[in-house]
């Protein structure tokens, strides 16, 4: 990517990490990143001190007064043209999308349309922040219920999804009358800085307070000041469960709300009667698609042994076909890992796979030579494992699919496919009516998503995105997900001369 592109996105060689609005200040130290597409480094940002963090936050408090005044769709208004303008810089923002995190070109886009799409979404949502009418047990008295803001959002972000996971958390939030502050993954900081530029300039244009949206830029630390922060009610957060599980904590402890997008360790069940090409299609994209580090990446294939060799053939088969190397290149299926600190995490994943008595179907390797020279390269792998190994219990955030083998009915393919400890993402390919049915009832799949004859990988902004147990709990994106981002009041009117009390309780004076 050229020095030209980065400038028209707003990125110098050093950056200023902190912002409200169209203010930037840093003093903290500088974060380098780096593209593991070719180990070159792209620019720098300053992180955020805490003192920085406090403006942030004092910006915020004042933006929430002003904003949640805001009728909802007038601030619909204003994420319809964050929806406009990220359609302008599309190609450029896909760029960067590839460039700073290592997915393919065509994912990069792919990432920014789903920015896109949820800025629609919302734009639509904000003549419809529903709430119910309800009939009271009480004579001349109305009842309903109805949502408010909630105040300022906190979100903290993960590396592999670096522009989309903030846009479906901020253009919900919006419309919802809440204002920003966005902590996103110190390994892809300046897809952080490029779209708050770009919501900058809405909010400046439409002389709103800059407040409403901001970004602060640092490591864990900066996280840790947003969720233990109490004029944050509501925090949501992306990344890994080990992550999760402490963010959780501190916001419990003072008793906030956390939305949590955690790890997945998603699988796909194929049966006797799949459709076969479309399984090796949905497998393959799902376990190599972003160098195997989507949340929903499928990470294993429960096979019926009457199957097992012919999808175990095709599989090995399709690997030989993958062409791994500069994403920026369309030509490529696979990128790089995000950095070498994931390449080790692979390397000792196989040999994990190894001492527990798995078999390598592919050669797992780091690739060297033209073309690999940042050492983030490697080859993907297909191993043959039982679910119950440790290191197949848990999520390695690199293309290893695993091969799992069931002999009986499908329950016992179910039991294995829940029996792991996240829940995010699951998909069965079936022919089957009545396998199909099975595996999406209550004694069916335990996960947040459950697809029939498509892969694990990917959602469309449509449905409720999240998943259960260690995945945490949390929905973001469409249906109605955004009552997270709301209070609920429920309002009793009485519009009599008396006062009656429920159940009929007496109270004489
Ligand atoms: P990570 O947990 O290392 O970091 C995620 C973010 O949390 C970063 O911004 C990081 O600085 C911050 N953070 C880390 N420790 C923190 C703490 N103690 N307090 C506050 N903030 C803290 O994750 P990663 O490596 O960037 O991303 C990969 C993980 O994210 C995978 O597990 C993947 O499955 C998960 N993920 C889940 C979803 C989902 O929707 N379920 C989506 C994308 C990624």
């Amino acid at each position: 990517m050229t020095s030209k592109e980065l400038k028209a996105l707003g990125i110098e060689v050093e950056n200023l990490g902190t912002s409200t609005g169209s203010k930037w200040f840093s003093k903290g130290g500088l974060i380098a990143s780096y593209s593991p597409t070719n180990g070159k480094l792209i620019a720098k940002v300053q992180s955020s001190t805490k003192k920085e963090y406090e403006k942030v936050m004092q910006e915020a408090e004042k933006a929430k007064l002003e904003w949640r005044d805001i009728p909802a769709p007038k601030r619909g208004e204003i994420v319809r043209q964050l929806g406009e303008k990220l359609r302008e810089v599309k190609p450029l923002l896909g760029k960067l999308v590839s460039y700073e995190m290592g997915k393919s070109y065509q994912e990069g886009m792919g990432e920014v349309q789903e920015m896109i799409d949820i800025c629609d979404f919302a734009v639509g949502l904000s003549r419809q922040l529903y709430g119910n009418t309800i009939h009271s047990e009480r004579p001349g008295h109305r009842m309903y219920d109805q949502y408010h803001p909630l105040g300022i959002v906190g979100i903290i972000t993960a590396f592999n999804f670096p522009v989309a996971v903030w846009a479906w958390n901020a253009a919900l939030a919006l419309v919802c009358g809440d204002v920003v502050v966005w902590k996103a993954s110190e390994k892809t900081p300046l897809c952080a800085v490029a779209c708050q530029k770009i919501i900058a300039d809405i909010l400046k244009a439409n002389k709103l307070p800059e407040g409403i949206s901001s970004i602060v830029t640092g490591d864990k630390g900066v996280g840790e000041w947003i969720s233990s922060d109490e004029r944050i009610p509501l925090v949501s957060a992306t990344g890994s469960t080990r992550m999760g599980k402490i963010v959780a904590t501190t916001v419990a402890q003072r008793l906030g709300k956390s939305l949590l997008e955690l790890g997945g360790n998603n699988a796909i069940i194929v049966t006797p009667s799949a459709d076969l090409k479309m399984t090796i299609i949905g497998a393959v994209f799902g376990a190599v698609g972003t160098a195997g580090q989507r949340c929903t990446s499928t990470r294993r294939l429960i096979i019926h042994e009457s199957i097992y060799d012919k999808v175990k053939k095709s599989l090995v088969d399709a690997y030989k076909q993958i062409k791994i190397g500069d994403p920026l290149d369309i030509k490529h299926h696979m990128g790089p890992l995000i950095d070498t600190d994931a390449v080790d995490m692979y390397l000792n994943a196989l040999e994990k796979i190894k001492e527990e008595g798995g078999k390598l179907l592919t050669k797992g390797e780091v690739l060297q030579g033209k073309g690999y020279e940042s050492g983030c390269y490697v080859t993907p792998v297909i191993a043959e494992v039982e679910n119950h190994y440790e290191i197949v219990q848990h999520e390695t955030f690199a293309p290893i699919l695993y091969l799992i083998k069931y002999k009986g009915e499908l329950e016992e393919a179910i039991a294995l496919q829940n029996g792991v400890k996240q829940g995010l993402s699951s998909a069965i390919m079936t022919n089957s009516v009545r396998e199909s049915e099975l595996f999406l009832s209550q004694n069916g799949s335990d996960c947040g998503i459950a697809n029939v004859n498509i892969g694990t990988s990917g959602a469309e902004i449509g449905g409720a995105f999240g998943g259960e147990k260690e995945t945490g709990g949390g929905r973001e994106s469409g249906s109605d997900a955004w009552k997270v981002y709301m209070r609920r009041q429920t309002n009793t009117i009485n519009y009599t001369t008396n006062l009656p009390l429920a159940q009929g309780i007496k109270f004489d004076l």
